[in-house]
């Protein structure tokens, strides 16, 4: 005990050092989804997220969307508390059976034109959960989906380059 304390002590933590910030892609990136969004919509864009049965890995990437580093907020994305104020779903996780309902219900109260977004690999088809019996294998089983981001998973340069994707391909 007392050696492998001491190791600790003189190798220090293991933890990989964070990836450094593109700054100036980012702010490029989400101007272009800010400026596309107010062309195509005709004002900035509201995200409602939810998770169908996640393990939370893609939460972590959408939350750092909001945090100090990407703060997003700035460029005029905003996550909404309601889907009656959204424009689109972010939906992560392998469609676990339980939250059938509530994202049926949640497609429901979203008013139209609306677009689902799949986030992650479990949300295409079911990912580290696929054949579980406790999941559908994705979310297209229970709400149509219009893009899928891929990755497990996916960095939130990947979520912003998705949503301008979408964006773009809506008619204007
Ligand atoms: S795609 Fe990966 S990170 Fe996202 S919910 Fe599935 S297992 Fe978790």
């Amino acid at each position: 005990m007392r050696r492998l304390l001491l190791r600790n002590l003189v190798h220090g933590p293991l933890t990989e050092a964070a990836p450094a910030a593109d700054g100036a892609a980012l702010a490029e990136l989400a101007s272009r989804v800010n400026e596309t969004a107010r062309r195509r919509l005709g004002r900035t864009l509201a995200i409602r997220e939810v998770d169908a049965g996640s393990c939370n890995g893609c939460e972590l990437e959408i939350h750092a969307l909001g945090n100090v580093l990407y703060d997003l907020e700035r460029f005029g994305l905003r996550f909404v508390a309601s889907p009656r104020h959204a424009d689109i779903l972010l939906v992560t996780g392998p469609m676990a059976r339980h939250m059938r309902e509530a994202l049926e219900r949640t497609y429901q109260a979203t008013p139209d034109p609306k677009w689902v977004v799949a986030v992650g690999d479990c949300a295409r088809d079911g990912g580290a959960f696929a054949g579980s019996p406790a999941c559908l294998d994705g979310i297209a089983a229970v709400v149509p989906v219009d893009l899928h981001i891929p990755g497990c998973p996916p960095a939130p340069l990947a979520l912003l380059k998705g949503l301008l994707a979408l964006l773009e391909s809506v008619s204007a």
